[in-house]
């Protein structure tokens, strides 16, 4: 019999051994079967060039809809996806869908850079390489038009094979993007030995920008490292025009949050790159002033 326990979670009672599995314990058992069931689809969330306002790429965001349960969020199944191994299966649907939708938007007049968040397990993995080139070459995107984002917790244990490979999809013209920029416990020496492209802004420090005056200093400064490193700086979590104006004004490249769009579908972001939206216009308007 299935139940919500106290904490509104999922909880299995097993009669006889009075045994309770977990929330987790069911994701685990179905996470094979919904991706043979295809049951996983991608969304899309807008990042937005902060000078002009216009889309200028966008980051691939996984979706589980169990059809009992609703959606699940990637918080709930991706870490049971790492540990089981499931993963690099998963990780390797997700990178295919997003490269071939990122084909499309290219064909259809609109070359969006698409942004593939990539698990540490994957880019532990010998054959990271191979699967990115499989990707690029079965869907014909070029390589330049695809990001990938890591986070620093994959340098902190695996240092040296992390490097080499991330060295080498950066080779074959990938980009490479830090998520949660600021938040990881590595030094960061690895800025002077990893390709990378581009620093992504934790949305933990935009949140209270507009109040906190440590989060604002924090921000302005990483904007400026990633300045100084010839590097794109990218902030999340942008859900306020106050938001948007500070990190514009500090010089920030590109945002992303709920301000401009939630993570959308293909069609629905198709739709989003043929308008003039709201939020270009102040923009347009201060950089004629
Ligand atoms: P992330 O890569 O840092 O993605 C940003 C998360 O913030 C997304 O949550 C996005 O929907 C959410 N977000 C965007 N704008 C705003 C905003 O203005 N306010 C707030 N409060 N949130 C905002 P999501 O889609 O639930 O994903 C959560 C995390 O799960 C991701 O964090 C990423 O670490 C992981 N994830 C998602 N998709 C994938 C995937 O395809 N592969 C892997 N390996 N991990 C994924
Ligand atoms: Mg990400
Ligand atoms: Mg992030
Ligand atoms: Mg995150």
């Amino acid at each position: 019999t299935a139940a919500r326990d106290a904490q509104g979670r999922y909880a299995l009672y097993h009669p006889d051994m009075g045994e309770q599995i977990t929330r987790r314990q069911i994701i685990r058992g179905e996470l094979r079967s919904a991706l043979e069931n295809e049951q996983f689809a991608l969304v899309y969330q807008p990042k937005v060039d902060m000078r002009s306002g216009r889309i200028s790429g966008a980051e691939a965001l996984v979706r589980w809809n169990h059809p009992q349960r609703g959606q699940i969020s990637p918080a709930d199944f991706i870490p049971v996806a790492e540990r089981s191994g499931l993963i690099v299966d998963l990780g390797n649907w997700i990178l295919h869908e997003a490269c071939k939708q990122a084909r499309v938007w290219q064909v259809q007049g609109v070359p969006l850079r698409i942004a593939v968040n990539m698990s540490p397990v994957q880019v532990l993995r010998q054959d990271v390489v191979s699967m990115v080139r499989d990707a690029l070459e079965a869907t014909g995107l070029p390589p330049d038009l695809l990001e990938i984002e890591i986070t620093e917790g994959v340098l902190v244990t695996n240092e040296g094979r992390a490097l080499s490979r991330l060295r080498a999809l950066r080779d074959m013209g990938v980009r490479l993007a830090i998520d949660d920029f600021g938040t990881g416990y590595s030094s960061l020496s690895y800025l002077k030995r990893l390709p990378v492209t581009c620093l992504k802004i934790d949305q933990s420090f935009v949140r209270d920008l507009v109040n906190n005056p440590e989060d604002a200093r924090l921000s302005r400064v990483i904007i400026g490292m990633a300045h100084d490193f010839d590097l794109e700086v990218v902030a999340e979590g942008i859900e306020t025009a106050a938001h948007a104006e500070f990190l514009r004004a500090s010089g920030c490249d590109f945002g992303q949050g709920y301000y401009y769009s939630r993570p959308v579908s293909p069609s629905v972001m198709t739709s989003l790159l043929g308008q003039d939206l709201p939020w270009m216009l102040p923009q347009v308007i201060s950089r004629r002033a």
